[in-house]
């Protein structure tokens, strides 16, 4: 039961995803009265639609294609075939034993939790039902959506992220709008289930805002697992019938398929919410900040998918943790989007942080990078993956820049993430050990490399 404040709280936050959760037990740690308005399950989108239940349904893609593969490695193996209601009960397994944890959480922390749908109503308030909280701080979470295109109804065979991740049956084949990170990972699944899949991209490459070595690699892989991808190819209009859909695309070509699945990015939840009439200002619906999340209006603050930037579920909780810890008056050093770390988990995986050649050499004039290729990582051959590692540096200066590709690269985001966060020099790097055999050496290699001594490369 919500305490009795009837002074008012430090900080209010409206929305309990990652942002918000964060903001609201990071303001419990520091001892600050705190109350956390969530409208439907606290987790938010990473935990019921986004991160966990992809990842859940990725995993067992991989199953898939290690069951199929077997035969490559000498064990005779196959895929029967996939029991999707099986799947989705592994996935919401997951999912619930989560949520639970979190709910233990957040109940065992001093946070009042009021369930309900909140509206601002002035800089220090917030409407929920017949209640009225007031707060010293307004802390805004409340996240994204799924978006569509204008005369784009979602409905029946065309579906989002949200009805993809609960579709009991494995489609005999799909098509995917837009190329970005929901896009391929959802390509990636479909095929490993045994789909047909066709990728609709209006830019000129997949994953576009990725190193564009990156982004030919992925297409390369993509169409070795037989994943059509038609980039430079813009959506005109789609009919549907009780068996499928009809794409057609601006050039005249038409595509069919079982489904259609929309992923052309996420939207601000802002809508009928009382910002305006606290005086906030939105831009299309998200909240600009400054540096340190201030919104324009004094004590009101935005965090997480709502703030315009990268949508990544981490950014959200790093924005919360920040955001109490400013108000708690710690002076907080910022959080910028230029170092957070991304990892799209397709197969193969792509893994990245910092910059890109490009914007290095527009950020520092000179850059000098290298690429390592996966052929040479001994556990990389083990698992049979193909890829590589490119790590970009200012001419004598740090790393400012890490991408990679290949199966599991994923789990290497975290050194790199050091290696650019604390600016180290490729010069520090190459002294550090990197065990051996692991995919962890490619990152190793490629410091080494840069620092002039290169090991199993060519200088
Ligand atoms: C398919 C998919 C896969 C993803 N995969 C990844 C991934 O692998 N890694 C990653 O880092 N990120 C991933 N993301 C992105 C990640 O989910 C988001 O960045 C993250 O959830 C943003 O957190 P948030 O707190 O800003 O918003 P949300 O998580 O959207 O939370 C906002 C909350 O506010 C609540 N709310 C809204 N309005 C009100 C109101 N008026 N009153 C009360 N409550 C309200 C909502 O119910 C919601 O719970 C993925 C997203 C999707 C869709």
């Amino acid at each position: 039961m919500p305490a009795d404040v009837p002074d008012g709280y430090d900080v209010l936050v409206l929305g309990g995803g990652s942002g918000g959760y964060a903001c609201a037990l990071r303001s419990a740690q520091l001892g600050l009265r705190v109350a956390l308005i969530e409208r439907d399950k606290l987790g938010g989108t990473c935990l019921h639609r986004g991160c966990i239940p992809t990842k859940a349904l990725l995993h067992a893609a991989e199953v898939a294609d290690t069951a199929r593969d077997g035969a490559r490695f000498g064990v005779n193996s196959s895929v029967a075939s996939i029991d999707m209601p099986a799947v989705l009960r592994y996935q919401q397994g997951v999912v619930s034993r989560l949520h639970k944890g979190l709910q233990g959480l957040v109940s065992a922390a001093t946070i009042d939790y009021f369930p309900g749908v909140g509206e601002v109503t002035s800089p220090t308030t917030i409407r929920l039902g017949d209640t009225t909280l007031t707060g010293r701080n307004l802390v805004l979470a409340t996240g994204s959506r799924a978006r569509s295109l204008p005369g784009l109804e979602i409905g029946g065979r065309v579906l989002t992220s949200d009805e993809a991740l609960t579709l009991d049956v494995v489609p005999g084949s799909v098509i995917v709008l837009g190329g970005g990170v929901i896009g391929v990972e959802f390509a990636s699944v479909f095929r490993s289930f045994g789909a047909s899949v066709t990728i609709v991209e209006a830019l000129p490459r997949l994953v576009p805002a990725e190193e564009e070595s990156i982004s030919k690699a992925l297409e390369r892989a993509f169409r070795k697992r037989g994943i059509v991808s038609r980039t430079g190819a813009r959506f005109a209009g789609v009919t549907q019938d009780e068996s499928g859909v009809t794409v057609s695309l601006e050039d005249g070509s038409t595509l069919s398929a079982e489904f259609l699945l929309v992923a052309v990015g996420r939207g601000p939840v802002s809508e009928g919410m009382g910002f305006e009439s606290a005086g906030v200002v939105t831009d299309r619906g998200f909240v600009p900040t400054d540096d340190r999340r201030r919104t324009n209006v004094p004590g009101v603050y935005a965090v997480g998918d709502l703030v315009p930037g990268l949508q990544l579920a981490h950014r959200g909780f790093a924005h919360g943790i920040f955001v109490a810890e400013e108000i708690a008056g710690l002076a907080p050093e910022p959080v910028l989007d230029r170092n957070i770390p991304k990892v799209t988990y397709c197969d193969p995986e792509i893994a990245s942080v910092g910059l890109t050649e490009a914007a290095a050499r527009a950020a520092y004039g000179e850059v000098r990078s290298y690429e390592y290729n996966l052929g040479g990582n001994g556990k990389s051959q083990i698992l049979g993956t193909a890829g590589f590692v490119t790590v970009v540096r200012a001419v004598d200066g740090p790393v400012v820049g890490i991408h990679m590709i290949g199966a599991r690269m994923g789990e290497q985001i975290g050194e790199a993430q050091l290696v650019v966060g604390w600016d180290a020099m490729p010069e520090d790097v190459a002294p550090l050990l990197h065990a051996h055999p692991t995919q962890n050496e490619a990152l190793g290699e490629a410091h080494l490399a840069l620092a002039g001594k290169p090991l199993h490369a060519h200088a």
